[in-house]
Order: structure tokens, then sequence, then C-alpha cells
């Protein structure tokens, strides 16, 4: 039986990363995966193929709306091979487990293929199909991650009624999408296929879309998406949901208690995800679940079991592929004796809808449920020269900044480009910068990050420079 230093139960980003800091830092370290390919949610069935479908989408959207405003005429109609797009999001999702499988060769981590479940606190047993064999692990990190969440009442078909998962993968473009759940997952999906063509309607149970986000910003990118012909029903709570030949029925009560009835060719159930622990057999090792049937772990990422670990969307917070790489490099660095620090309130989040979203930090609304003192600065994008030179005009950066001390506390971003944008908050948060530091510092122009220094102006003491 081989025995390692640590053993890692889970290939997605927070697994793999996890396992090339073990390596790094010079533990006999093993990986296992249950599918024959590595890279977990994020890079088969998640951020890589969603992100490899919005950007061919985005383009086609560019090519018959947008490339008349700019003197570009192409003769003839402009079509999209719907087959070919799914194809080349297959090659680009191909491409990047690729890279992970070099990554593990390089590293010299063991990779084993199968369902890992564990014996007892050291010993995992790794089955696939008829074959078993039992790997003796000093440490174990689980980074099992989550599964599409759904409603009791709904019954996923995966074929009309679907997942993320089925909705990366259709054969053809749907007529009417009823997507339920005005998320992340139901905008950049509900985006894709409005822009392919399909009638797309989002029945969100909050009064809200990507209500965990700022407020200002749920507004912003819905106003864009209207715009761009997506419809949108809030305040609904779906009751049932049904499917007839090619016909799905979806049933809702608005918040006036009126009965609601969507019909549509495809319905996309996007209310969460779970976190995946099925057929670990953690109760082999005496490890505590929640109730909500994530592992529990302590501020080390450790779980009740001392020689045990879990990192990504198995355990709390949120469901990020960067966030579970931070937890997987922690856990590494735990277990070599060193002692790591992530500050979950710079873990930024984005949506890669057009235009983009981005926040890092507080927002205007839980600044005020803390009742903390602060000074906000926004600057619309559409004042920026460089947005009017590409067309991309909607949007704004808001700057949120401490009334006395000026720290900035948040920082949220509608707009083009805004995913990358982001960085440079983190890094303005990460070293404690002031409003005014981001004021102060050069921005090159044209660029969108000029949006930057002017909502920090504006926060500083109200001077943005071009408004
Ligand atoms: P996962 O990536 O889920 O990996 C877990 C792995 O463990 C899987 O490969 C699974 O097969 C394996 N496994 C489970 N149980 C066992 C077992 N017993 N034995 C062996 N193997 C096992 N996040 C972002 O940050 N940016 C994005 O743009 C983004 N886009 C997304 C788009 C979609 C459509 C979806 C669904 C998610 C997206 N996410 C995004 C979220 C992101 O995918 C997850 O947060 C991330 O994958 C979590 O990483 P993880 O390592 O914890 O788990
Ligand atoms: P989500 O939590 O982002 O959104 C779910 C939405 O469904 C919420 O707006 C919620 O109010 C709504 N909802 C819940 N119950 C409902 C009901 N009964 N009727 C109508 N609406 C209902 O979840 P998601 O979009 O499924 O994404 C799952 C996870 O995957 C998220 O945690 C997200 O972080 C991650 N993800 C991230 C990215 C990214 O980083 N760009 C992209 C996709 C997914």
């Amino acid at each position: 039986m081989s025995t390692y230093d640590v053993a890692i139960i889970g290939s997605g980003p927070g697994g793999y990363v996890a396992a090339i800091r073990c390596a790094q830092l010079g533990m006999k370290t093993a990986i296992i995966e249950k599918y024959n390919v590595l890279g977990g949610t994020c890079l088969n069935v998640g951020c890589i193929p969603s992100k490899a479908l919005l950007d061919s989408s985005h383009h086609y959207e560019e090519a018959i709306k947008h490339f008349e405003d700019h003197g570009i005429e192409i003769p003839g109609d402009i079509k999209v091979n719907f087959k070919k797009m799914v194809e080349r999001k297959a090659s680009v999702v191909e491409q990047t487990t690729k890279g992970i499988e070099f990554l593990m060769n390089k590293n010299k981590i063991d990779v084993f293929t199968g369902m890992g479940a564990f014996k007892d606190a050291t010993h995992i047993e790794i089955t696939e199909g008829e074959k078993k064999q039992t790997i003796e692990a000093k440490n174990t990190i689980i980074a099992t991650g989550s599964k599409p969440a759904t409603l009791p009442f709904i019954k996923l078909d995966k074929e009309r009624i679907i997942t993320s998962t089925e909705a990366l993968s259709l054969k053809e473009i749907p007529k009417h999408l009823v997507v339920i759940g005005g998320g992340v997952i139901g905008l950049e999906l509900g985006q894709v296929y409005s822009r392919l063509g399909a009638e797309v309607s989002v029945v969100e149970y909050m009064d809200r879309i990507i209500p965990t986000m700022d407020a200002a910003q749920s507004k912003e990118l819905m106003k864009a998406m209207k715009k761009q012909g997506v419809k949108f029903y809030l305040s609904h709570k779906v009751s049932a949901v049904s499917k007839k030949g090619k016909e799905v029925t979806i049933t809702a009560t608005d918040k006036k208690d009126k009965e609601v009835t969507f019909k549509g060719d495809y319905c996309l159930v996007s209310v969460g995800r779970k976190p995946y622990t099925d057929g670990l057999k953690v109760e082999n090792a005496g490890i505590k679940i929640t109730e909500r049937g994530m592992i529990d772990v302590n501020d080390h990422l450790q779980t009740n079991i001392k020689n045990i670990y879990a990192i990504g969307d198995v355990i709390r917070g949120a469901m990020l592929a960067h966030k579970a790489s931070e937890e997987g490099t922690l856990v590494a660095e735990i277990i070599a004796g060193q002692k790591p620090h992530i500050d979950y309130n710079l873990i930024p989040g984005v949506v890669y809808t057009w235009p983009e979203v981005a926040s890092v930090g507080k927002t205007e609304e839980q600044l005020k449920d803390a009742n903390v003192e602060y000074k906000a600065g926004q600057f619309p994008m559409r004042a920026l020269g460089r947005s009017r030179a590409s067309g991309d005009i909607d949007g704004f950066v808001k700057i949120l900044s401490d009334k006395k001390t000026d720290e900035v506390l948040g920082v949220h971003m509608v707009g083009a480009r805004v995913a990358d944008l982001i960085a440079e908050a983190v890094v303005a948060m990460e070293f404690r910068a002031s409003a005014e530091d981001i004021a102060r510092m050069s921005h090159a122009h044209p660029t969108y990050a000029e949006a930057v220094k002017e909502a920090a102006l504006a926060a500083t003491d109200d001077r943005a420079l071009h408004i």
C-alpha cells in the first residue's frame, strides 16, 4: 500500500492547486478524482466553458448589432453555427484540463482515477469500476466541491428542465428559455442564449437580481440586460414546473399573490449549488457535517479530525474558484507548518455578463446594516473617452470609504472589462489604501481604469474631474 504525506480528494481549482502547493513544499502527494478528466466543476462544466460561450456569443452580438456603428458592413447574413460554437467550447475545456494533467506530472503528483471514500481517518479506498485500491494518507484534504441545487418540487429531466451542466452543451438554441434564479449562472447563461436569439425570461424570488451584490449593480445590470432583450420577473415565487412533450410550464406567484405562468421549450434551474459529499463515507473517519451538508471546518480549515482538512465549495463561504484555490494553498502551507492567512473580505466576486459586474469588500447595504459611517464616490463609464471609443458606455465604478479615515471599504463596478479592473481595488484594499491614495495615482489615458481614479476623487471630497 502506498503512503502519502497528503491525499487530496477532488481535482477542481481547490484540489489541484492544493496538490501543486503540497508538492512544491516537498510533500509526497496524491490526488484522487472520480472522473477521468481533472479540473472539477470549474474547468469542465463551470467557469471555463461558460466563459467560452459568453465570449463566442458576445462576438456574434457585436457583429449583428454593433459592427455597423463602427462602419463595418458584412455582405449577406451573419449566422451562428451553434454546433461549432459548442465544439469550440469543448476544445477550450480540453486544452485547459490537459494543462492540469501536465502540471500534475511536472510536480510529480500521483493521480488516481476513481471514487475516493474514507475507510478510516488515514486510509482512503479508491474505486474505479470493479477495481479497488487503498492508499494511506497522513493528511487528507477534502475538495469534493458542489453540485447544482434544485427546488423540492422540480424534477430535473436534464433534457428540457436543466441545470448549468446541460445548458453548456445543448444541441440547439432554445426558442424560449425560462431561467429560475437571477443569480450568476442564470444571468451568464441567460445572456448567452439571449444573444443567440432565444427569448429569455428570468424568474427571480428576490426583489432584485444578483441579490448578494451592491443594489446599484443589480439595477444597472438589469437595465442593460433589459435593453438587450432579456425579460425579468422579480419577486416571483416559483411553485411548479412541469413538462409535456417539448413544452415546459413554470408556475409562479407574484408579490400580489397572483399566479403567473411561463411556457418555454427549456427551463434552466439556477437557484444555487449544494456541497457534495456523496460516496465519500465521511462517517468512517468520524468527520462532522453541518446541517446544510457542508464539511464543518475551523479557521484553519481543519475538520473535527485533526489530520483531515476541507476546502472550496464543500465548506462555508462563497462558491468561487479563486476562493477554493486560495484555501488549497492555505491548507498546504498549514500542513507544512507555515502560518498563512486569507482575508475573505478581499475575495472579489465577478459576473461575466456584458457589461461585466465586479465587487470587492462591503456593499452599501452591508455598511448601513453595520452602522458604519461611509462616503460614496461614483463615476459613470459613459463619461470616459475610452468607453465612447469602444461604444461600451453602460456602468459605473463606485468606491465606498470610511467617513473618518478615508480607508476604502468596498469597490463595486459595472462595465466593460471590470472583471479585470477589480484587481486594482483588491490591491488597494489589501494595502489598506485610502480613496485619496487611489485618486493620487496616475491612471493611463484613455482606459476604463480612469473610472476608478475618478470614483476615488469623488469619494475623497467630491472632486471628480470629468463630470
Ligand atoms: P469542484 O470544482 O466542484 O471540484 C470537485 C471535484 O471533486 C470534482 O471534479 C468531483 O468530480 C470530485 N469529487 C467529488 N467527490 C469525489 C470523490 N468522492 N472522489 C473523487 N473525486 C470526487 N467560479 C468562479 O470563480 N468564476 C467563474 O466564472 C465561475 N463560473 C461558474 C460557472 C458555472 C456554470 C458553474 C456551475 C460554476 C462556476 N463557478 C465559477 C464556481 C466554481 O466552478 C466553483 O466554485 C469551483 O469549481 C469550486 O472548486 P472546488 O475545487 O471546491 O470543487
Ligand atoms: P446564486 O446563488 O448566484 O443565484 C441563485 C438565485 O436564485 C438567487 O438570486 C436567488 O434569490 C434565486 N432563487 C433561489 N430560490 C429561488 C426560487 N425558489 N425561485 C426563484 N429564484 C430563486 O446561484 P447560481 O447562479 O445557481 O450559482 C451557484 C454558484 O456558482 C454561486 O455560488 C456562484 O458563486 C457560483 N458561480 C460563480 C460564477 C462567477 O463567479 N462568475 C458563475 C457561475 C456560478
